[in-house]
């Protein structure tokens, strides 16, 4: 396994940790960057223990080791796992709860997570209550005192980017006993650290900023303690088995040591994109925490550090129609649904979620990659202008 460099008592910044992924050099080799293994199974010694501590690749692998070690060091956590996806790593915590157990989630957030938690979930016995979570009131109002074993929280969230209070929110889910998720998929760590603001387990779909290039489905979980809920969890990554593969634990890596130019470079195009169009007479709203006439705008401001997120959405003035022969003009933009890729992605929302969806017929949800942001602007404004 590698070896972790010191650096005296000095903390270093996590941008640094991330550029030299923990800078772990190969022990046997001397390599900067660590193998991929492939192994299913390892040995064990003639005595019949395993005291390389590896027994079979679905309960661990190497190949993990340094990704996990990383976000757990970039979200300021004790332990972290890689999951086969974003859903995978959601689904995770959910199900280390029991039948019967009381949840409030969001009535906003990622649309698939929604469908299963009112289906799947639903029908496997969690009672599950959506609330707006970016009303600290109605959250307070929904948890039930030794009831309540979870509540899920996702922010900025999709599709709207509304802003739910972390902290706020830890206090009254700990003060009823509860537990508090969030799914950070669209600030990364690199712009909230939520256990910071006392959220026990910090969720991401690694297959968007934290992966970056649009190339892996992954997903993660961070927690802030080792207790037995997260046992639980770890324990049955391995019972469920939806573990990544190798070659994608090394992609992830591969793409976490540039997290923090992208992202910032994604917060600054994004801000400069929304400020753009904000009273532009093609458009009815600019949906972006960054500005200060978003409702969130102020807990943003306080949760968020060194930008508002690569994500933003243009609800076009011309309504649906007209949303959606925006996106069929734009160029450089790639329609397509995902977010958090080096390429900016431009998508109508509810084309893709359906009935059902709190999306706004006349909105264009963006992801903005690295680009250059007067080239994603001409692009935009040359879509709402052609005839
Ligand atoms: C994409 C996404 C997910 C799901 O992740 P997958 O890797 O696609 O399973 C969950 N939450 C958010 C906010 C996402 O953007």
């Amino acid at each position: 396994m590698g070896e972790t460099p010191k650096h005296g008592n000095r903390r270093l910044h996590p941008s640094t940790s991330a550029a030299q992924a923990l800078g772990w050099i190969d022990e046997q080799t001397k390599a900067v960057v660590s193998p991929i293994h492939l192994s299913t199974t390892y040995i064990r010694d003639p005595d019949n223990q395993y005291r390389s501590g590896r027994v079979y690749a679905r309960a661990d692998n190497p190949s993990f080791d340094q990704a996990e070690a990383l976000l757990t060091e970039l979200e300021g956590g004790v332990h972290s796992i890689l999951l086969a996806s974003g859903m995978a790593a959601a689904s995770a915590v959910f199900l280390a709860l029991r039948p019967g157990d009381h949840v409030v989630a969001p009535k906003v957030m990622y649309w698939a997570l929604r469908r299963w938690l009112t289906t799947f979930a639903t029908d496997w016995g969690l009672q599950v209550e959506l609330v707006d979570t970016s009303d600290t009131d109605a959250v307070r109002a929904a948890v039930r005192a030794g009831e309540t074993k979870l509540v899920w929280l996702e922010t900025p969230a999709n599709p709207t980017w509304i802003v739910s209070d972390l902290a706020a929110i830890a206090e009254i889910a700990h003060k009823a006993g509860a537990r508090l998720a969030v799914d950070s998929t669209c600030a990364s760590p690199v712009l909230t650290r939520p256990i910071e603001f006392g959220v026990d387990v910090v969720m991401h779909a690694a297959t968007k900023y934290l992966n970056g290039h649009s190339d892996v489905v992954a997903g993660t979980l961070t927690t802030a303690r080792r207790d037995d809920f997260w046992e639980r969890i770890v324990a049955n990554r391995s019972g469920v088995g939806g573990i990544l593969g190798s070659f994608e634990s090394y992609l992830l890596l591969r793409g976490m040591r540039t997290l923090y130019l992208r992202v910032d470079r994604a917060c600054r195009s994004a801000q400069a994109i929304a400020e753009h169009f904000q009273g532009h007479p093609k458009i009815r709203a600019v949906l972006y925490p960054g500005l200060a006439t978003h409702p969130g705008h102020a807990v943003a401001a306080r949760q968020m550090t060194g930008g508002f997120g690569g994500m933003l959405s243009l609800c076009i003035a011309g309504g649906e129609a007209a949303a959606i022969s925006a996106a069929a003009k734009v160029d450089l933009w790639k329609r397509a649904t995902s977010l958090g890729g080096v390429e900016s992605l431009i998508e109508h929302r509810a084309s893709v979620e359906g009935a059902g969806t709190p999306a706004p017929a006349d909105l264009l949800r963006l992801s903005v990659g690295i680009e250059e942001p007067s080239d994603l602007i001409a692009d935009l404004e040359q879509a709402l202008e052609a005839p």
